[in-house]
């Protein structure tokens, strides 16, 4: 079988989404929007659920109609785009709660779906979602006194710690928001890890779960193993891949695994990335092929049978450093045609 197996540990997420509770006395939610990162919005929020994760964030209505279907009534899921047209019967039938962005959002909300539940989101300075200062304080006293079920914010630069942008926002949201009974919500993992002060009622914790920076504690939660086709020995002066982009120097025996750009695979890590068989390191050879990579096996003793890509040695975010990306992206570019494999927690 030449199908890439990718592994993901929901008992790594669950130790995670415990972790990042422990850091406070905040709710902890959990972001699954893309598919929790592209790891299965299905299985991870299910088994967050159990854990006893109530609240999930998603991008989309679509996504928290599917969401709904996994987890059942009960779960509070918040849709951060808000109540977009063409919503209304998702954001109904499936009992979603849509953060309101905008004023006419939140005419488009109550036109259509009288008391329906909804939040509201606030720019505090990302100048991304949510209401601006000016339009909050037009629509403050209508929409407070539908009692929202959250007012959140969200920060640019919490991956920066001592970044002055973090204080910043603070101020700007304790300004909209200091007072409101509705429950707050400020912080993604890197607010999460800036302290207790940015935690409010309940935290927005999404990279953290997935083992990703900026939560350099997380549990690693994914491992990737490319399975090896073929074997060959490359003379000094033979190219390898397209457009001849490495050039053995000396004999070289060559595996070509199994897994490419087209599952995930960012071209651009070729000539920095590695991947690992057993304990031993091996350098990618050449570009990295829509389907196939071509690896340095020599010092292997033994033609291995797969190579590792994600896993003990190696996370998403080593693998984005060589790409000049971030683990985020590593992770919801993984592709549909993994063997997906779930270890239970
Ligand atoms: C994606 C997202 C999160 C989760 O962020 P992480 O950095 O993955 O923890 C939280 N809130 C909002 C508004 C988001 O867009």
């Amino acid at each position: 079988m030449a199908q890439a197996r990718l592994t993901i540990d929901l008992g790594a997420i669950c130790a995670n989404w415990r972790a990042l509770l422990a850091l406070g006395r905040a709710e902890t939610g959990a972001v699954v929007k893309a598919d929790a990162y592209g790891l299965g919005a299905e299985q991870v929020a299910t088994a967050l659920a159990r854990e006893g994760a109530t609240r999930f964030f998603v991008a989309l209505a679509e996504e928290g109609a599917a969401l709904r279907r996994a987890l059942g009534p009960g779960p509070d899921i918040f849709v951060m785009s808000g109540h977009m047209d063409g919503d209304t019967t998702l954001v109904r039938d499936a009992g979603l709660t849509p953060m309101i962005n905008s004023i006419d959002q939140m005419l488009r909300h109550v036109e259509a779906l009288p008391g329906h539940g909804f939040g509201i989101q606030l720019d505090s300075g990302m100048n991304r979602l949510g209401m601006e200062p000016a339009e909050w304080s037009a629509l403050r006293d209508i929409a407070l006194a539908q009692r929202p079920a959250l007012v959140m914010s969200h920060l640019a630069c919490a991956d920066t710690p001592d970044h002055a942008m973090n204080a910043r926002q603070l101020a700007v949201f304790r300004e909209m928001t200091d007072g409101i009974e509705a429950p707050r919500s400020l912080a993604a993992t890197g607010g999460i890890l800036l302290g207790p002060g940015y935690h409010f009622d309940i935290t927005r914790p999404g990279i953290g779960l997935y083992g990703g920076l900026p939560f350099i504690d997380a549990r690693p939660v994914v491992s990737l193993s490319l399975p090896v086709i073929q074997v060959r020995d490359v003379a000094p002066g033979e190219s390898v891949g397209y457009d001849n982009s490495w050039i053995a120097q000396a004999p070289t025996r060559v595996a070509t695994v199994s897994g490419g750009y087209a599952d995930g695979i960012l071209r651009a890590i070729g000539p920095k990335g590695w991947l690992w068989a057993g304990e031993t390191r091996c350098k990618v050879l050449g570009r990295v092929s829509m389907d196939l990579i071509g690896v340095d096996v020599t010092a292997v003793r033994t033609d291995p049978e797969a190579l590792e890509l994600l896993g003990r040695h190696q996370s998403v975010d080593t693998v984005a450093g060589w790409a000049g990306t971030i683990g985020y992206e590593i992770l919801t570019a993984l592709g549909p045609r993994y063997a997906r494999r779930y270890l239970a927690p």
